[in-house]
């Protein structure tokens, strides 16, 4: 069964420690990403709603540290997010927690 990240950005604090790890387990030189936080906002919705969101995007360098994967072990980047809003998994397995109102991004 195919595998996928899903981000709950709900939770994400913006604090680049995915990059980092990534950047760290690819060898990747500065400027270089397996993935790449982006920024919404802030942004005025409406008058007493703003938008404010980091959301980690995975780019084309990304295999979903497959090789960790078999040897049982986390993605880089789900082990190091301290707000623990990044979960590897099976697609179905992991869309089917998307429908409870939470904001999520599910790269696969
Ligand atoms: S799964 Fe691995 S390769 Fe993909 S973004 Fe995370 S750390 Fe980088
Ligand atoms: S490590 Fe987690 S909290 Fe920090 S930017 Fe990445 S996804 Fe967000």
């Amino acid at each position: 069964m195919k595998n996928a990240i899903l981000v709950n950005y709900e939770y994400c604090t913006g604090c680049h420690t995915c990059e980092v790890a990534c950047q760290k387990h690819l060898g990747l030189e500065p400027g270089k990403y397996g993935i790449k936080l982006t920024q919404i906002g802030p942004d005025q919705i409406s008058e007493r709603k703003w938008q404010y969101e980091f959301v980690p995007v995975p780019t084309d360098r990304c295999n979903l540290c497959a090789e960790r994967a078999e040897a049982g072990k986390l993605p880089m980047c789900v082990q190091h997010c301290q707000a623990g809003c990044m979960e590897l998994g099976p697609v179905a397995e992991l869309a089917a927690k998307m429908g409870d109102g939470g904001k999520y991004a599910l790269f696969a």
